[in-house]
Order: structure tokens, then C-alpha cells, then sequence
């Protein structure tokens, strides 16, 4: 079979692998997409700590495919359609009986800590498959009444995370919204704060093709990062005191200070996007938080729960993640797939094995 592996900074080569058998417990799948992630990119550029000597790992955390052989005593059906759960953890901490597992002491993720999906097939872990992390989905539905293909449902995964900070959020009905960014991550926050029954979403972002993609989603404006021109889009947007929650979903340290000055009494934050290594000391104004009562909350990844919710609003077509596809290359050109991600002139690249 045919994988991406990660040869040290810069360096992706396709190579050729045993197929792996499952061994008890484990369950091989087929891979069917795999979507590039900004960490991905961050991983073939070598700046991904857990990449540090990680010489021939094989990345890919945002995975579709088909069970195909189950090993014994494995929970997984053959033949089933599942997205899998990336994050799986040690079974026995706090955070793990909490179903958290994205707070593991010890995390494990496909494609992070072990390899990934952009092969042709994925050995998947006994105790991923154990902690029902593959969970199946109703292909009629996906591919019939929605018109969605398959691959679309890859991006469950980064659904699930910004889920995971709007829930923290807590949107409420009416309230105004303020996004940071409009890349993938930025648009399923203001398709999720629509959802939840914001009143208005204004977004910041330096882009202007990504503005008008924007209010194509349903922005209610879209301004570059000028805080006079965001200060007057939420007066008009009926939050003249600052809005009712700001979600940074960029990785800058300048939105996140602005993101507490234009928060509204007992607003909600949520840093949603992690900074760079060695820039994530940021000087804030913490009377800000102070006097407005503010709740600063920051997320991480997600739980299988959050990719179980987030994969049915793909499913039944609530979010319409399939319009973000916009290039799909197979294993053999899967260099040039990162190559575009990188460039940042797609929303989302497929990797259809
Ligand atoms: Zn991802
Ligand atoms: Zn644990």
C-alpha cells in the first residue's frame, strides 16, 4: 500500500508499505479521505512537536474511511462506513473517565502520536476501537438526500473542535457574535453560532475573498482587523456596548487582546486558536476582564461526543462543509496536496486514496 510519511522538515514522500494485518482487537480501514489540516502543514514543515523525531510517521487526523478487516474479538463491524475519532486516550485518568479524552494525561491521536490516514489503509488501535471512537454513519443519507459525498465527512473533525469552543461560548438567542478569521475553522463558528441563534455574526479578516465567503455563510458583515470599523459593525449589529461573545479563531496575539476590549459586559471569549510556538505571551488588559465580568475560555481538539454531533450536522447537511472542498489529489500526488494547503489558496484539500 501506498502512505504519506514525514522525512524530516519540508520532506513528505509517498512510499510503499506492507498492507498491516489487524491484530486483536484492531480494526483496518480503508482509507477513504483524509483532509489536510493546518497541523498537518505545520507537520511537514517540522514545526509540530510531537513530529520531533518522528522520522517516516505518517500524518493524517481527519479521517473517512471503510472497515475492511476486524481483528479478534474487535468491536468493529466489516463493511462499515466510519469516521473516525482521532483522539483517543489512556482509559483510566480523570479527564479519559470523563470522556474527555482530549485532556488525557497520556493523549493519543491518529496521525499526531501514531500514524495517520493519508495511506491507502489505517491500522486503527485496539483501545480507539474500544473507546468507540469510529463512529458509523448512515451512507444513504450522506450521499442521497443531502448530495454529500463522502469525503465531506473528513471535516467532522475540525467541526467537532470548533463545536467544542462554541459550546463553551454558550450562544444564546439573539446574542452577537464576533469571529476572528474566516478560514474552515472561522466559517464552521459562524455556521455554528447561526445555529445556536445568534442575532448577528460579524467577522474580522484580513482576506477579502474569505469576507465575501463569509457573508456568503451568513455574516452579517465582514471588516479587516480595524477596531473602529468592528467597534461601529457592532454598534449597528445592536451590541453597542461590545458583543455578547468573541471567538478567536485565528493565531494572532493582537486579536486576542482586541477580542477582550470589544467583548461586551458578561461577555464570553473563547481562544479557539493556539499561537505560535514562543509568541503565546500576549499582553491583555485584565481589568477588561475584570470590570466587564468577562468569562475567557480556551478549547483544545475534541471529545468523541463533539465529533459525533458534529458529524451528523455534516450528515444531514446542516453545515455545509462540502463547499469548503475545493481540491482533491490521490496518494501518488499527495506532495502537491500539501503544497496547496500550504499556500492557503484552498479552504480544503482532499487526500482521496
Ligand atoms: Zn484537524
Ligand atoms: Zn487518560
Amino acid at each position: 500500500m501506498k502512505v504519506l510519511a514525514y522525512r524530516g522538515p519540508g520532506s513528505m514522500v509517498v512510499e510503499e508499505r506492507p498492507q498491516p494485518r489487524p491484530g486483536p482487537g484492531e480494526a483496518l480501514l480503508k482509507v477513504d479521505a483524509c483532509s489536510i489540516c493546518g497541523t498537518d502543514v505545520r507537520i511537514a514543515n517540522g514545526s509540530h512537536r510531537a513530529y520531533a523525531d518522528a522520522l517516516g510517521r505518517v500524518p493524517g487526523h481527519e479521517v473517512v474511511g471503510t472497515v475492511v478487516e476486524v481483528g479478534a474479538g474487535g468491536r468493529a463491524a466489516d463493511g462499515e462506513r466510519v469516521f473516525v475519532a482521532p483522539n483517543y486516550g489512556c482509559g483510566m485518568c480523570t479527564a479519559c473517565a470523563r470522556g474527555q479524552v482530549n485532556m488525557c494525561e497520556q493523549p493519543r491521536a491518529i496521525g499526531i502520536t501514531e500514524d495517520g490516514g493519508f495511506a491507502d489503509y489505517l491500522l486503527l488501535h485496539k483501545d480507539l476501537v474500544d473507546q468507540g471512537n469510529l463512529l458509523s454513519f448512515n451512507v444513504a443519507t450522506a450521499t442521497g438526500a443531502t448530495g454529500l459525498d463522502i469525503g465531506t465527512v473528513a471535516l467532522a473533525e475540525p467541526l467537532a473542535c470548533a463545536l467544542r469552543g462554541s459550546r463553551a461560548c454558550r450562544i444564546g438567542e439573539g446574542d452577537v457574535v464576533l469571529v476572528y478569521g474566516a478560514g474552515p475553522v472561522g466559517l464552521f463558528h459562524l455556521a455554528l453560532a447561526r445555529l445556536a441563534g445568534a442575532g448577528a455574526v460579524v467577522v474580522c479578516e484580513p482576506n477579502a475573498e474569505r469576507r465575501l465567503r463569509a457573508l456568503a455563510w451568513g455574516a452579517t458583515s465582514a471588516h479587516d482587523a480595524d477596531f473602529d470599523q468592528l467597534q461601529a459593525a457592532l454598534v449597528s449589529a445592536g451590541a453597542p456596548k461590545g458583543a455578547n461573545v468573541v471567538i478567536v479563531a485565528a493565531p494572532v496575539p493582537a486579536a486576542q487582546a482586541q477580542a477582550l476590549e470589544l467583548a461586551g459586559p458578561w461577555g464570553r471569549v473563547n481562544f479557539f486558536a493556539g499561537l505560535a510556538r514562543g509568541h503565546s505571551r500576549v499582553e491583555l488588559d485584565t481589568n477588561l476582564v475584570h470590570y466587564k465580568e468577562l468569562v475567557v475560555t480556551g478549547t483544545s481538539a475534541s471529545t468523541n461526543e463533539e465529533c459525533r454531533a458534529a458529524l451528523e450536522l455534516i450528515v444531514d447537511g446542516r453545515v455545509d462543509a462540502g463547499s469548503l472542498v475545493e481540491a482533491r489529489f490521490d496518494l501518488a500526488s499527495a506532495a502537491d496536496a500539501f503544497e496547496l494547503a500550504a499556500s492557503g489558496r484552498a479552504m480544503k484539500v482532499l487526500v482521496t486514496p
